[in-house]
């Protein structure tokens, strides 16, 4: 096996890179969804106010029959909220509910002594315990 030696920390990094990009993602397409459905709407008014009744035939059989996408925005409402919550879990790093064993680096996870100050793989202060 060749592992890298900031291997034990990978998986959260990783976690955290998906996190962030999957969360920008949904907050993109979110906004977007939203922006099409509001668009939709305001042209949908737009459609409303310019029917021309034509002699003979129904005041409404011209246009417009509503807003066709406003379901975009309860779509992109959500999205933009589990995105954004997913681009705060990838920025401001995992909640503070993993204490680590004293000694235990948080850069790349090798265990030192309890009495050890810097790391002995990568050389970063250890949090006092
Ligand atoms: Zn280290």
């Amino acid at each position: 096996m060749t592992t890298t030696p900031s291997a034990p920390s990978s998986g959260e990094d990783r976690r955290r890179a998906i996190s962030r990009v999957a969360g920008l993602v949904l907050v993109a397409l979110g906004v977007l969804a939203v922006g099409a459905a509001v668009v939709d709407l305001v042209g949908g008014f737009d459609r409303t106010v310019a029917v021309v009744p034509v002699e003979g035939l129904p005041d409404r059989v011209a246009v417009d029959n509503g807003p066709g996408l406003l379901w975009l925005a309860f779509l992109g409402i959500p999205m933009v909220l589990v995105g954004g919550a997913g681009l705060l879990y990838g920025y401001l790093g995992p909640p503070p509910t993993t204490p680590l064993e004293p000694g235990t680096c948080r850069a790349c996870g090798r265990h030192n002594g309890p009495e050890a100050t810097f790391c002995d793989s990568c050389g970063s202060r250890l949090v006092a315990a």
